[in-house]
This record gives C-alpha cells, sequence and structure tokens, in this order.
C-alpha cells in the first residue's frame, strides 16, 4: 500500500523483503530478496535509494543505521526504531516527554518478576520486551504463584511487567512529521481487538474536546521527542474524562489507520510517503465515517459478498497462504460524512 501510493507520485519503488514474489514486491518497480541483516543486499539497497523507509518494526536497527551509511536518507530514524523495539525503553521513553504508560518494571528473573508483583499488584500483563506483536509474547499473571509458569510460558527472555490498564475503550491516533518538522495528525479511531488482535477500528471516533486535545498533545510531544519523520501509530487507553495513557507506538503506518485510506483525501500511506520524500505533508481531515474490519484467515473467503456491497471497499494483501489468524486484507465501511 505504501508503494502503490509512492508510485502515484511517481517515485520508483524498490523492496527489500526476504520472501520472493512477496505482496509488496509484485507491485513494485524491483524487489532484493534477501534477510533484513544481509550486509551485501544493505549496501546494494542503500546505494540505490535515495531515500528508505520500512513498515515493519521487528528490522534490526543495526540494518538501517548501515543503510544510511550506504548513502541513504532512512525515516524514520535509528532512534525511533530502537525505542520502539523495546517495551522498557519506550515506556521509559513516552513517560520523559509527558506520555503517560501504565506502571511498569523490567523483569530479567523470577526475583525481579515477585518484586514487580508486590509493587504493581495483580492481575498484571507479562510481556516479552522485544519481538512482541498482535498479542504474542503475553501472558496474565492473575496471583503471584502463576509467576514462575508465566515466566517460563516466555522462555526466559527478558520481560516487562505491565500494571493493568483500566479502560473503558482504545482508541488510536495517526499522525506524521514532515521532514521540516510539521506535524499533520488524524481524527482518532476506536478500536476493538480479540485476542490481541485488532478486528476492528472506527473513525472519527466519537470523543469530547479534552480526549482530542490531549491525544494531540501526546502526539505532539512523542513525534518532537524523536525528532520522527514519516507516519506513527500510537495506541491508547482511554480511562475516562479526557485521561489517556499510551499502550504502544508503532513506528510505521499503522493496521488502526487503514480506515484513512477510505476516509481521507491525502490516506496514512501517501502521507508517509510525503514525509519521507520531504514533501508538503497532505491534508488529514476525513470526508467519511468508516469502519475498518481486518479479514483474518479464511475470512478473506468472503470476498465476493464483500465486494458486492455498495458501502464496502475491499483492500487485499495477496497473501499466498490464509493461516489461522493471519491478516490477508480488510473491508472498509464507508459512511459519507
Ligand atoms: P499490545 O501487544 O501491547 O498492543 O497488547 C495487545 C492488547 O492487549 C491491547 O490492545 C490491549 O487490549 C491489551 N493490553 C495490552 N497491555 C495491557 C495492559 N497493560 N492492561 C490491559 N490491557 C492491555
Amino acid at each position: 500500500m505504501l508503494s502503490q501510493a509512492a508510485s502515484r507520485l511517481g517515485f520508483d519503488v524498490v523492496i527489500l523483503d526476504p520472501e520472493e514474489n512477496s505482496p509488496a514486491g509484485r507491485v513494485s518497480r524491483g524487489q532484493i530478496v534477501a534477510a533484513y541483516d544481509d550486509p551485501t543486499a544493505l549496501n546494494v539497497f542503500g546505494r540505490v535509494c535515495d531515500v528508505v523507509t520500512f513498515e515493519f518494526e521487528n528490522v534490526p536497527s543495526a540494518s538501517i543505521e548501515r543503510l544510511a551509511e550506504a548513502g541513504a536518507q532512512v525515516a524514520p530514524g535509528p532512534t525511533a526504531l530502537a525505542v520502539a523495539q523495546d517495551r522498557v525503553d519506550e515506556k521509559t521513553f513516552l513517560n520523559a516527554v509527558g506520555a503517560p504508560t501504565v506502571a511498569f518494571a523490567a523483569v530479567d528473573g523470577i526475583d525481579d518478576l515477585r518484586a514487580a508483583l508486590l509493587t504493581l499488584g495483580a492481575p498484571a500483563l507479562l510481556k516479552t520486551r522485544r519481538d512482541g506483536y498482535d498479542g504474542k509474547g503475553q501472558v496474565w499473571i492473575r496471583s503471584a504463584k502463576q509467576a514462575e509458569a508465566a515466566l517460563d510460558s516466555l522462555g526466559g527472555r527478558p520481560a516487562i511487567l505491565e500494571a493493568r490498564a483500566d479502560f473503558t475503550r482504545e482508541l488510536s491516533i495517526i499522525a506524521a512529521r514532515g521532514r521540516d518538522g510539521t506535524i499533520a495528525i488524524y481524527p482518532l479511531g476506536e478500536n476493538r481487538h480479540a485476542g490481541g488482535v485488532l478486528r476492528t477500528s472506527r473513525a472519527p471516533a466519537v470523543i469530547d474536546a479534552r480526549t482530542g486535545r490531549r491525544a494531540r498533545a501526546i502526539a505532539r510531544a512523542v513525534l518532537e521527542g524523536l525528532a520522527y519523520v514519516g507516519v506513527i501509530g500510537i495506541e491508547l487507553f482511554d480511562l475516562g474524562e479526557g485521561n489517556l495513557l499510551v499502550n504502544e507506538i508503532a513506528p510505521r503506518v499503522h493496521n488502526t489507520g487503514h480506515w484513512t485510506q477510505d476516509g481521507c483525501v491525502c490516506d496514512q500511506f501517501e502521507q508517509h510517503i510525503r514525509a519521507v520524500a520531504g514533501w508538503p505533508l497532505g491534508p488529514t481531515a476525513a470526508h467519511a465515517r468508516v469502519e475498518m474490519t481486518n479479514l483474518l484467515g479464511t475470512e478473506v473467503d468472503q470476498w465476493a459478498r464483500l465486494a458486492s456491497r455498495p458501502d464496502r471497499r475491499l483492500h487485499l494483501y495477496g497473501k499466498a497462504e490464509a493461516r489461522p489468524g493471519r491478516k490477508m486484507g480488510h473491508v472498509n465501511r464507508v459512511t459519507p460524512l
């Protein structure tokens, strides 16, 4: 979707992806099939590209540094990537820029975990510090007795214990910062998850003025704190009465921003390309109310029924195999405002 947006703006796009015949590679000018840390591939890639971006935060940050050394302008930069890759660093950064999170503690072993449970109370959520997404690598601890088993279930990897957020709903905000420091912020989305995976996003979310102001202030603080260039997704817990906590930040276009494809003149994909290419940012106002639903696994088989509905816009990713829970596409239900 980024590649399509870029080619519409006249750019040639090359994809670096370990997978042969990847969905992004198939709609782009070229593809380099290599691991994200392959030094030869990174050198070639960095030389042929003027600008490099990424849409997967588990790319090694050393690769981003190597691309910059090979001559490409990389955005977002290595700092944003490194912060988003480690849940402890991420929360430490967020609190430092005035974007509040749940209370948390780093957990390197059972003694840390027992101490953290005493401070944070149970239930609390134990997550791996790194490489977790879509609810993977996390387990609820309901009493101190479950501590050992919970730690074992994460395979002894460095972890974080998070206090439970007592939220009424989950919101998210998609925002962008250009190379000149300009900031553009989309209306908020309201999100429903099941089993840690996003099911639906509705936008613009119905929010009061205080919540809107608070969310935009958080977005600005995060973008400026990282000297960020590109689109970022910020997941929020709404505690009510304008009180928000940041759950996590995603240094890329975000699933909760897919509604912008059919709800805004300039969607998050074009916005990201504009930002990283040094263009002026585009407008973010919504011209439609959109409900975005992810199509997971074999749900994608409903494509014909969905395609026949005049108010639905179907986006399929061209992934070959519909594994259970895999994001195969999404559908936007559009109601013009
Ligand atoms: P994450 O992978 O961190 O985005 O977590 C996936 C989902 O788990 C979130 O969207 C929430 O629904 C839930 N969750 C994560 N962290 C917490 C928390 N500290 N308290 C309550 N629910 C949480």
